[in-house]
C-alpha cells in the first residue's frame, strides 16, 4: 500500500510513519518542517521505501506530489500547541483551515482515502463525564485567540464531512485528546514533555492555574495502531472518532506523579494563567474522552499505563539519567 502522510517529520506523524514502514507500506511525508523535525525521522531517512518532501500544506504542487500515486492520506500537518496558536493566530487559522482545504482538494482529485486529525480541543470548554463524538461544542469568544484552534478544526471537520456528502470523499476523522509520547516537544506547551524536563533539570515545575483541571492523557503507540485500522475501516467514512486515555488525572497530582517517578527534588509552583499565556486566556477545566466508538469499530482500548508514558517520555529526553533502573524511585503499573 501506498501511503502519504502531511505532518510526517512531527511528533505523532513520525511514529506513524515508522508504523507502517514497519507494515511493509510505501510512505511520503510532506512537511515544512516548522514545528516538526528530521531529527524524528532519523531512523526511516535512506529506507527505501521512505520518501520526503519538504513543503507546505498551503501549496498545492507540494502537496499533489505526495498524494500522487497514494491509496490513502494521512492529513496531521497542522499549527498546534497552545503556544504557537496563541503568539500567532492568523498563520495558525490560515494554516489548519486553508491547508486543509488544499488536502481536500488533492485528495479528492487523486482518488486516495483520507484519513483527517482534529483534536479533543474541538469540545471547548464541554466538561461531560464522557464526551462523546456528538457532544456538544462550548467555545469562548471568537475573539480570544486561545479558541482559533478548536475553531479551525471545527472547520476541517466540518469541511470533511461536506467533501463526504457532496463528492463521496471517502474520509475518516480522528479526535485525538492528549496524545503524549517520545519526540513530543514542550516548546509548544504541551504539559507532560514540559514538566519531565524541568524534573530532570532540577527546575521547578510549573503548573498553570490551581493545577485541579483534568486530562486523560494517551500514548502515542496506542493510538498510531488505532488510526491505522481507523483508515482501512471503510465503515469510518464520514464519521468522527475519539482516541484518548481512558485516565483521568489532574495537572497537579500529575506533576507530583512526575516528580516522583523521575526522582527529582523539584518543587512544584502554581503560575496564574496571565503569567503564563496571556491576558483573559481561558483553560478548559476537564476534558474526558468516550472511547465506545472507536472500541467498537477497530476494538480500541489503550493499555499503556500513565505511568509507563511518565517513564518513556523521561528515557527519551535523558537516557543516561533516566535509564538507570536503580533511579526509580517505584516500579512500574503493569
Ligand atoms: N499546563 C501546565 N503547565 C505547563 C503546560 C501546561 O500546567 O507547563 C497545563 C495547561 O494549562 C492545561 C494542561 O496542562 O491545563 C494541558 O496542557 P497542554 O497544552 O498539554 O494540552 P491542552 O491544554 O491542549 O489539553
Amino acid at each position: 500500500m501506498k501511503t502519504a502522510i502531511t505532518g510526517g517529520a512531527g511528533f505523532i506523524g513520525s511514529h506513524l510513519v515508522e508504523h507502517l514502514l514497519a507494515a511493509g507500506n510505501e510512505v511520503a511525508v510532506l512537511d515544512n518542517l516548522s514545528t516538526g523535525r528530521l531529527e524524528n525521522l532519523k531512523g526511516v531517512i535512506g529506507h527505501r521505501n521512505f520518501h520526503f518532501v519538504e513543503g507546505s500544506i498551503l501549496d498545492r504542487d507540494a502537496v499533489d506530489k505526495v498524494v500522487a500515486g497514494a491509496d490513502r492520506v494521512f492529513h496531521l500537518a497542522a499549527a498546534v500547541g497552545v503556544n504557537l496558536i496563541v503568539d500567532h493566530p492568523l498563520e495558525s487559522l490560515r494554516t489548519n483551515i486553508h491547508g486543509t482545504e488544499v488536502v481536500l482538494d488533492s485528495v479528492l482529485e487523486s482518488g486516495a482515502s483520507l484519513l483527517l486529525a482534529s483534536t479533543s480541543e474541538v469540545y471547548g470548554k464541554n466538561t461531560s463525564d464522557s464526551l462523546s463524538e456528538e457532544a456538544d461544542r462550548i467555545l469562548g469568544s471568537a475573539l480570544k485567540s486561545r479558541w482559533t484552534y478548536a475553531a479551525a478544526k471545527g472547520i476541517d471537520e466540518a469541511f470533511a464531512h461536506a467533501y463526504w456528502r457532496q463528492f463521496g470523499l471517502p474520509v475518516a476523522i480522528v479526535r485525538l485528546f492528549n496524545t503524549v509520547g517520545p519526540r513530543q516537544t514542550g516548546r509548544y506547551g504541551m504539559v507532560v514533555p514540559r514538566l519531565v524536563r524541568q524534573a530532570i533539570a532540577g527546575e521547578p515545575l510549573t503548573v498553570y492555574g490551581d493545577g485541579h483541571q483534568t486530562r486523560c492523557f494517551s500514548y502515542v503507540g496506542d493510538i498510531v495502531p488505532a488510526i491505522t485500522r481507523i483508515s482501512e475501516e471503510p465503515l469510518a467514512y464520514g464519521q468522527a472518532f475519539n482516541l484518548g486515555g481512558s485516565y483521568e488525572i489532574s495537572i497537579l497530582t500529575l506533576a507530583k506523579r512526575i516528580v516522583e517517578l523521575v526522582g527529582s527534588d523539584s518543587p512544584i509552583i502554581l503560575v496564574p494563567y496571565e503569567q503564563a499565556y496571556s491576558e483573559g486566556y481561558e483553560d478548559m477545566r476537564r476534558r474526558v474522552p468516550d472511547n465506545s466508538k472507536a472500541y467498537g469499530l477497530v476494538g480500541f482500548d489503550p493499555k499503556t499505563t500513565l505511568d509507563q508514558i511518565i517513564m518513556n517520555v523521561a528515557n527519551d529526553y535523558k537516557p543516561a539519567k533516566v535509564l538507570d533502573p536503580a533511579g526509580w524511585k517505584i516500579t512500574l503499573a503493569s
